[in-house]
């Protein structure tokens, strides 16, 4: 019977090994005819060319991967687990407005995340690890410097017999994307010469609130200018202008807790009230938008006399169209009724 007992060998053991092993081939190595070496000197000759080749290939590689990363602002990183070890690529010690090569330490680097994205850094990264899997997320950071930056990070976990032992990826400059996306968001939302929410904005926050409370209290205010188009006439587009967004400020100051101010139109304006308002609330704050747009507008050297009419739909089980509709009714009742004024839709006396 064969002996299966594993094979175990000492240090000294295994060093006399090699000492034998080196002590055959210098037996062999003079014996070898020339045909042989000169065989084996030009399988080397070739071997070294082969190596040569592939560091330049290599070498070319890593100039076009290190050029096209700095174009693209995406640097590669790793951390070894679980020392946590950081390495960098220049475009990463660029992000971060560090001098490229300069030692990493983790903890100090977290620090320059903003704080929400480091707890998501935390929670992901964390659960990436425990799964051996990977993710990736937008996350901000104040550079070295104190520049504000948004960086696009992916990362992947790297098992060596399922025990995680690196954690990689790469991280990309996305500070002008963010920025380009949060500037379409606006003009997609707000208005731009008030800088109050926009009709369309205005249109998904009415529809979302009747669908959310479909019995609660709450309101939507419909606010027409009156008598614009002769400020316009008289003192010029500008002036009118300069009107408008004063008249959006002060209806942002007096209503405070609502849930949307918007201006819908030309000189139409609309104040969504939330649940919790109640009827004689509603009728107050009304009061007060008529009494804040009645105050003059002082605009270079001149005092301008403006006015609006408040038309109110109290929300109740109807949807956004018939609501913004009531309302209408209402502000129309309130033009007729002189202006200046307001008035809260009656289903007995006013159509819609
Ligand atoms: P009413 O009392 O019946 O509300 O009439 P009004 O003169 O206020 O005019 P109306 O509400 O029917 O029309 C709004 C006017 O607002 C029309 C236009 O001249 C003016 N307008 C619309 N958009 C702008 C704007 O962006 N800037 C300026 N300066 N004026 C605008
Ligand atoms: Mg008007």
């Amino acid at each position: 019977m064969s002996d299966t007992r594993p094979l175990s060998l000492s240090a000294t053991k295994i060093r006399r090994l090699v000492d034998l092993a080196a002590e055959v081939i210098s037996l062999i190595v003079p014996h070898r005819n020339g045909a042989d070496m000169a065989r084996m000197q030009s399988e080397l000759e070739a071997k070294e060319t082969l190596i040569r080749e592939q560091a330049a290939a290599l070498a070319h590689s890593r100039k076009i991967f290190n050029r096209s990363s700095a174009v693209a602002k995406i640097g590669v990183w790793e951390c070894t687990l679980p020392e946590e070890t950081l390495h960098w690529t220049d475009v990463v010690y660029d992000l971060f407005d560090l001098p490229r090569g300069s030692p990493l330490d983790r903890a100090q680097i977290v620090n320059c995340y903003s704080e929400a994205s480091a707890k998501e850094l935390h929670v992901r990264r964390s659960k990436a690890i425990d799964e051996r899997g990977s993710f990736d997320m937008d996350a901000e950071i104040i550079t070295a410097k104190g520049n504000r930056r948004w960086i696009r990070l992916t990362a992947t976990v790297e098992c060596a017999e399922d025990v995680p032992v690196r954690i990689f990826g790469m991280k990309q400059d996305i500070t002008e994307q963010k920025i380009l996306l949060e500037r379409t968001r606006y003009l997609a939302e707000f208005d731009l010469m008030t800088g109050l929410a926009n009709r369309s904005q205005f249109q998904s926050r009415l529809s979302n609130l009747c669908e959310r409370e479909p019995n609660a209290s709450g309101a939507l205010m419909l606010i027409d200018l009156d008598g614009f188009k002769g400020v316009n006439d008289t003192l010029g587009h500008a002036v009118g202008d300069e009107c408008l967004k004063e008249i959006a400020q002060r209806l942002k100051q007096v209503c405070r807790d609502v849930e949307v101010v918007a201006r819908i139109g030309g000189d139409e304006f609309a104040v969504l009230l939330g649940p919790h308002s109640c009827q004689s609330a509603i009728a107050d704050l009304a009061g007060q938008i008529v009494e804040a747009v009645s105050r003059p507008v002082e605009h270079c050297g001149q005092s301008i006399k403006l006015g609006a009419s408040v038309g109110i739909a109290l929300l109740d089980t109807c949807t956004p169209d018939e609501l913004f509709k009531k309302a209408d009714s209402a502000l129309y009742a309130a033009k007729a009724a002189g202006r200046n004024t307001f008035q809260i839709f009656e289903p007995t006396t006013m159509k819609w």
